[in-house]
Parts: structure tokens; C-alpha cells; sequence
């Protein structure tokens, strides 16, 4: 097939298109309209038509190959490798659904998801969508503030959680975090189900939470029926972080995502049902939901599920779960093959990978030298693609499924099908000619598998995402992109104050809202700054209402450090700065708008940029001074 061709049809006939894509997933009840766009940029997909998550990635697969892997949970923290063939997976989602309904959730009711990267966390994300509940996976990483921010929003009826994550051997307790972020929340959750994975003591609150293996083994022989679901229903919310500090609920929807992923599962990552899959992504990311989760086994492959560190026992242990498990397809980010490439190559070339057809890797830009030492290595293709938590889906790749076009390197890719991709000139909104910087838009309706809307926000979701360029409703990425004159296009950065740490979607906003609730903190700017290994590290700038305390060397260590224990305690250590610095003001401009892109600029070497409105030019040179220091 050509792609020109393929992706022409996606955009100049949707509803043919689509029509086609939707019959590679199972329906209770047909669709009566396969778009509706009256109320625009409200995009409603397969309207009328009854399908269900849970049932298209495993009741359908029950039927035709009940034996053959489905989920494959391997942990190097715990030592502990299982295996769940289809039927196992829906006895154990059956059993986690009925524990759901006997706590009271019903259809339409939202589960909070707080759980390391255990089978038991996939479990419960299918059984909510067996049951009609709508998920939000909060990331493992996350601590008691972030995680309480979600809960005043999603307001739970149930929150499902664990005693304790680990890493590199250490448990990481959950449940006290857990505690004090329904502590900080004003919408408390009526039940608590916690897995005992006997890592890290847990005090139970009486009345409020509940044991998992003992409800397990009162539901041992559950059968609960597929609630069939329209299919604009919400399937999840999953947060994300933007300008502001309060972090947006991506609301999905469940036809239109599962029709996106059968075909992104087809088109992008060429699956074959009874293959197996690999992505080393965390199910509180929005690849470990579309493609740890519900992608791979709505495609009937093995999904595996990995929790540990890529060099731990050592950096051959994904590609000896490659070789065992024979993994067709994978998926990671550049920082871990950054990561891994600082490793002895032998590490990798232990292993048999004659399985592996292709890496995928996306979440932040690809450079060069990671894209072809880790192709030398592996000899097989490595496809970027390029896309968000908003979408679900790539928006940019090179789709091998459709035409086997070849990769460029430092881009993404085309265009998606389906996806109206165009650059607009920031200033004019003219769309931008080849190799003209613009920023990367998507023409309304948005394909399926998209966000619907901002949970119980539709006002913002149009505020946020369409109303970038003036008289012209167009979806904003919020990204810099450059696209040449074969249609491939590149990613420049953000034009918001998002940064990328490790693939971590960050924003600064909400992290100086953290630093400054310290004590001696009256204002702080926290910018991204360009780091080789992770990508971008996160910088912070702090002026101090007490100036004694950094008036030697190690009083500014003291409170670096206490700065950085706030911000792990309230956020989570993924949002901690590499580097907190103190300074006596802060570059702005005359209005008062902190200089973010300037003080970035200082920071990597480069020149600050257009300064005229400036406040104080001095402020430039005492960021300089600080970083001397
Ligand atoms: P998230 O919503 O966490 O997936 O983050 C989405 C953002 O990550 C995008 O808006 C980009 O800034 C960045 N991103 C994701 N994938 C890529 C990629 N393949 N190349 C460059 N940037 C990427």
C-alpha cells in the first residue's frame, strides 16, 4: 500500500476511513453515525455504537487462543516472573471486577489507580473498564500532594493502591503517602483496596480499606459480565501537566481508543496476535496505557509488564526478556537507550534478539547518536514516534504496517493518519512553508483514540488546547516544529513551560509552587535545562526571605537540600531540581512576567534572546553569577 495514498483517504473521507478501522474491534451494537462534529472542537466517534475495552483486549481472545499469553509480569525487584494466558487474565480481571462492585463502584464511578508496575495494577485498570468505572492511574512516582491534586478532582469512589513500590531492591512504602494524600483532599474515597505485597508494613484504617488477596479469594469463581458501553462514554482521565499549576485530566473516550489502538497496533507497530510485546514504559505514563495495556492485547499479543531497572542485575536484563520471551516488537524511550549505551555492549550482545523486528521509541526527542548506535546494535529499524498523553496515538512516525518508507534521522516522521497536521507561524498564524519554524497544530475534528475534553472541564479543554491562534480553532501540541520538503517533520521543544525529564512530562509551574512553599522562599523560577543523559534537567532559581541562611557555602547546601526534600515529599522525586540556586531577583519583564526562555538560555550557554522589555538587565548577569557559584 502507499501511505500518500492511505493517509489522503484518513483526511479527505474520515468516515469512510474510520468505518473501515472500526471493524478491527468487536461491537455489542453497531454505530449509527460514524462522526458527530456539530459541536465542535468536540469530537464524538462511532456515536450509538456499543463496545467494551476489557472485552476487545481479553474475552475476544478467550474464544480463539484462551491459552496463549496475554500478560507477562516480570518484576527484578521481587524476583518473581508469571505468566497469564488470556483465560487467566479474565478469571483474575473477573475477580478484581466483582471486588470493585462489592465495594460499590458502579458504571460511570472513578477508580484511582496508585500501584508499582504489578500485574495486579493492569488487573484492576480492565476490570473498571469491564465494569464501566472510568480509571485515573496516578504515576508510582508521584507523592502525597500530586497524588491528592487528582483526588480532589477525580473524587474517587475507590482508590486501589499497594504497601510498596521498589527500586534498585529498596521498597518504596506507598501507603503512608497514600494516607497523607487523602489526609490533604477534601474528596476522601469511601474504600481503600491495598495489595499486600509484603515489602513495607501497612496500618489499615478501619471501615475505609481492604485487603486484596483476602476479597481475591472471596470472589475466587466471579463471572462478571461486560457492561456494554457507548462508546463516548469515558473509558479514563489521565493527568498531565501544563502551564498552570493544576495538572489537566485527559478524559478518553472507549470506542474511538480502542479503534485507534487496533489500527495503531496494525499500522504502527505491525502486530501479529500470539507475538509478544515489550514496553518498558510505567502504566501511570500514557504509553503504559495504550501500549503496555490496552494496545498489545486488544492486537491478541503478550503484553509484558516490567518492574525494575534497565541495568539491574545488569544492562542485558530487557534483552534477555527479549530472547526468552521472544519479543517481536519494543518500545522504550532514547534516555534509557542513553542510558543503556553507557553500559559494555556485551551486556546486549549476550543475547539471541533475532525475534526483534523493530524498537520504537518515543516521549522526547531522538538524537542522532543514540538513534544509530542502538540501530548498530540491534540491526533492525528504530521508529520514533511522536505524540502526547492528549492524543494517545502517534501523530508522527513512519507507519511500517502501511509502507515500509524509510526513517530521516532527527524526525519523528509524517503526518498519522487521520491527524490534520500543520505548522503555524506563531505571530501571523500563516501556515508555514518547508523548513519554516512553526508551532505544530492539528486541524479539528481530532481522529479517534483522542482526549475527549478536560475531566468535568470542557471550558478549558477549549481554552487550553484551541484557542492558541486568534479566529482559528486549531488543537495546539504546544510544540516547535520544522517539517522539510518531503512532509517529515522535527520537533524543536515546547513552547510552553512544560519540560521533558527522562520522557517525564513536567511542568515548572507546578514544581515552583512546591519550592515555594518553603519557608524561606519568596519567589522562584524553575526552568528546563538541556542535560545529555536525561534530555532536559529542571533548574530552579529561588530568592530567599531570609538572607543569612546562604551566607556560607554550606548554609546554601542546607537549604538546596531541604528545597529539594519539599519538592520530593509534596511531588515526588521525579520532579525534583537537579540544581536549586539562590539569587536576589529574578529576570522579568516590566510587567512582572518571569523571563523563563531567557534564564533557560543563560543556563545553556546561549544568548538570552529579545531583552527590550526586561525589567532589570542586572538580573541577567546575578543568574550568571549563581551558576558560577
Ligand atoms: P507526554 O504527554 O508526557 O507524552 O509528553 C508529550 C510531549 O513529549 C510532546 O508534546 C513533546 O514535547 C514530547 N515528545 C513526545 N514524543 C516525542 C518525540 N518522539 N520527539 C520529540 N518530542 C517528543
Amino acid at each position: 500500500m502507499n501511505f500518500a495514498e492511505f493517509y489522503q483517504r484518513s483526511i479527505d473521507t474520515p468516515e469512510q476511513f474510520w468505518r473501515d478501522e472500526a471493524t478491527l474491534i468487536d461491537w455489542n451494537i453497531p454505530h449509527t453515525q460514524v462522526l458527530d462534529y456539530s459541536r465542535p472542537p468536540f469530537a464524538k466517534w462511532f456515536v450509538g455504537g456499543r463496545t467494551n475495552l476489557c472485552h476487545n483486549a481479553v474475552d475476544r481472545w478467550c474464544a480463539t487462543q484462551g491459552d496463549k499469553a496475554a500478560l507477562i509480569a516480570i518484576s527484578t525487584e521481587t524476583n518473581t516472573e508469571k505468566t497469564y494466558s488470556f483465560n487467566e487474565l479474565q478469571s483474575e480481571v473477573e475477580r478484581c471486577a466483582a471486588i470493585m462492585l462489592a465495594l460499590g463502584v458502579g458504571r460511570g464511578d472513578r477508580v484511582l489507580i496508585y500501584m508499582p508496575m504489578i500485574a495486579e495494577a493492569a488487573f484492576a485498570m480492565l476490570a473498571c473498564a469491564r465494569i464501566g468505572a472510568i480509571h485515573s492511574v496516578v504515576f508510582g512516582g508521584f507523592a502525597a500532594n500530586s497524588l491528592a491534586s487528582r483526588i480532589d478532582d477525580a473524587k474517587p469512589a475507590l482508590i486501589v493502591s499497594a504497601d510498596a513500590g521498589s527500586r534498585n531492591g529498596k521498597a518504596i512504602p506507598y501507603k503512608h503517602l497514600l494516607d497523607a494524600a487523602i489526609e490533604l483532599s477534601n474528596a476522601k474515597p469511601a474504600k481503600v483496596l491495598l495489595v499486600d505485597r509484603g515489602l513495607a508494613p501497612m496500618a489499615l484504617v478501619a471501615g475505609r480499606d481492604v485487603d486484596y488477596a483476602t476479597l481475591r479469594a472471596v470472589h475466587l469463581d466471579a463471572r462478571v459480565p461486560v457492561t456494554w458501553l457507548e462508546s463516548n462514554e469515558a473509558s479514563y482521565i489521565l493527568y498531565t501537566s501544563g502551564t498552570t499549576g493544576k495538572p489537566k485530566g485527559v478524559q478518553r473516550d472507549v470506542g474511538g481508543y480502542a479503534v485507534a489502538l487496533a489500527s495503531s497496533m496494525k499500522y504502527n507497530f505491525c502486530a501479529k496476535a500470539g507475538e509478544t510485546f515489550f514496553a518498558t514504559s510505567d502504566i501511570g505514563w500514557v504509553v503504559g496505557h495504550s501500549y503496555i495495556v490496552y494496545g498489545p492485547l486488544i492486537a491478541g499479543m503478550a503484553s509484558i509488564m516490567y518492574e525494575g531497572l534497565p541495568v539491574c542485575p545488569d544492562a542485558g536484563i530487557w534483552w534477555s526478556i527479549v530472547e526468552k520471551y521472544k519479543v517481536t516488537r519494543m518500545f522504550s524511550a532514547p534516555t534509557a537507550i542513553r542510558v543503556l549505551r553507557k553500559q559494555p555492549p556485551e551486556f546486549m550482545r549476550k543475547y539471541d534478539l533475532s525475534s526483534l523486528r523493530a524498537l520504537y521509541l518515543a516521549g522526547e526527542p531522538l538524537d542522532e547518536t543514540t538513534s544509530q548506535w542502538i540501530a548498530g546494535e540491534l540491526g533492525v529499524p528504530i521508529i520514533d514516534n511522536y505524540w502526547q498523553t492528549e492524543t494517545g496515538w502517534p501523530i508522527l512516525s513512519i507507519a511500517k504496517g502501511v509502507e515500509d518508507r524509510p526513517t530521516r534521522l532527527g524526525s519523528p516522521g509524517v503526518a498519522m493518519y487521520g491527524y490534520k497536521v500543520k505548522l503555524l507561524n506563531e505571530s501571523t498564524g500563516e501556515e508555514c512553508g518547508a523548513n519554516e519554524k512553526g508551532v505544530l497544530v492539528i486541524d479539528g475534528p481530532l481522529p479517534p483514540g483522542c482526549m475527549q475534553t478536560v475531566y468535568g472541564d470542557d471550558r478549558r479543554f477549549v481554552d487550553t488546547y484551541w484557542s492558541t491562534f486568534a479566529g482559528r480553532q486549531v488543537y495546539s501540541t504546544f510544540d516547535w516544529g520544522v517539517r522539510d520538503a518531503d512532509g517529515y517533520y522535527f520537533i524543536l521543544g515546547r513552547t510552553d513551560d512544560v519540560i521533558n525529564v527522562a520522557g517525564h512530562r513536567l511542568g515548572t509551574r507546578e514544581i515552583e509552587e512546591s519550592i515555594s512553599s518553603h519557608a524561606n522562599v519568596s519567589e522562584v523560577a524553575v526552568v528546563g535545562v538541556e542535560d545529555k543523559l536525561k534530555g532536559q534537567v529542571a533548574i530552579a532559581f529561588a530568592i530567599v526571605k531570609h538572607a543569612e541562611q546562604i551566607a556560607t557555602a554550606e548554609g546554601r547546601q542546607a537549604l538546596e537540600r531541604e528545597i529539594m526534600g519539599v519538592v520530593d515529599r509534596q511531588l515526588g522525586a521525579v520532579a525534583r531540581p537537579a540544581r536549586v540556586y539562590f539569587v536576589p531577583q529574578l529576570p522579568k519583564t516590566r510587567s512582572g512576567k518571569l523571563l523563563r526562555r531567557s534564564i533557560q538560555a543563560i543556563c545553556e550557554g546561549r544568548n538570552p534572546g529579545d531583552l527590550t522589555a526586561i525589567e532589570d538587565p542586572a538580573s541577567l548577569q546575578q543568574i550568571k553569577s549563581a551558576l558560577q557559584v
